[in-house]
């Protein structure tokens, strides 16, 4: 059966494609790409050099973040004459620091099917061998350049206790470690360079030592940092109420020590914890 079956209405396939090896592309998106009647690319001419090398021919038009209304228009039109599209960004999963945001949300408006063809993506390959915690993370994706933003979200950076994922641009490395250090101070970083490139590395060290060598790395690079540590009475609030009263009772408090603690813990009047202990000595 062929991937994409002829509807009245086209569907936007939102392609990945490499983040460098060449060979990072599924079948499933090669066969996309093939079958689709139009290819939307960030940049027709980098698009082309993969094409070239799928020996694939193809029309391409360009969307890219300064044509995306203009370019959206077109392609939800297109769309609506039954033209299935495949849109591919530079490198990786559309929407992810690129284009497709736009004309993705007008899909939705406008009942047009949207399909995923998953791939390559930048982030998620760093953070996988990063060995930070991959349970929770954010993506902030670049910070801002607005001074005032970028504070803003460094302090939020400060604060989450979950891995926290940054694009950065080699040349502007050094500032953000400079940045980083004075907001949120000492923290364990992991950059992740060139992936799945011929100098592809992990560098895992102290933010001294990485603003030292900032200078010298080159090339694409993804870094991540390490949560905060966890407050304890963030943990308290994930335990049931006994679990919370025994928390005190081991740390040797009273009954009415243990209550109050509580009360105050869950911002709730200490009465209302006292009821739930009422028989306990
Ligand atoms: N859409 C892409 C994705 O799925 O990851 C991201 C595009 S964004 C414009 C480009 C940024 O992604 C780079 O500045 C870098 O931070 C990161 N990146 C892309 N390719 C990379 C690679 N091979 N190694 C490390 N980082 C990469």
């Amino acid at each position: 059966m062929k991937e994409i079956e002829k509807e009245k209405t086209g569907t936007l396939y939102i392609v990945a494609t490499p983040i460098g090896n060449l060979e990072d592309i599924t079948l499933r998106a090669i066969k996309v790409l093939k079958e689709v009647d139009l290819i939307a690319a960030e940049d027709t001419r980098h698009t082309l050099k993969l094409l070239n090398h799928l020996e694939i021919s193809k029309p391409l038009i360009s969307y890219h973040r300064h044509n995306e209304d203009i370019k959206t228009d077109i392609l939800i039109k297109e769309l609506k004459q039954g033209k299935q599209i495949a849109l591919v960004s530079d490198a990786g999963t559309p929407g992810i620091c690129d284009p497709g945001e736009e004309v993705i949300k007008k899909c939705i408006e406008e009942e047009i099917p949207i399909v995923p063809i998953p791939g390559a993506c930048a982030m998620i390959n760093a953070l996988i061998c990063s060995g930070l915690d991959t349970k929770e993370f954010v993506f902030i994706g670049f910070l801002p350049l607005n001074k005032k933003n970028r504070k803003e979200k460094l302090e939020e950076i400060k604060n989450t206790t979950k891995t926290i994922i940054l694009y950065e641009a080699p040349h502007k490395l050094e500032t953000t470690l400079k940045d980083l250090k004075d907001i949120i101070g000492d923290r364990k970083i992991v950059l992740a360079r060139e992936l799945t490139k011929i100098h592809e590395e992990y560098i895992r060290d102290n933010i001294d030592v990485l603003i030292e060598r900032a200078k010298e790395l080159k090339g694409e690079i993804v870094l991540m940092i390490e949560g905060a540590e966890k407050k304890e009475e963030n943990n308290l609030l994930d335990l049931s109420l006994e679990e919370h009263y025994v928390f005190y009772k081991e740390k040797g408090l009273s009954k009415k020590e243990i209550i109050k603690q509580i009360a105050k813990d869950r911002n709730v009047n200490k009465n209302e914890i006292y009821q739930k202990f009422i028989d306990r000595n």
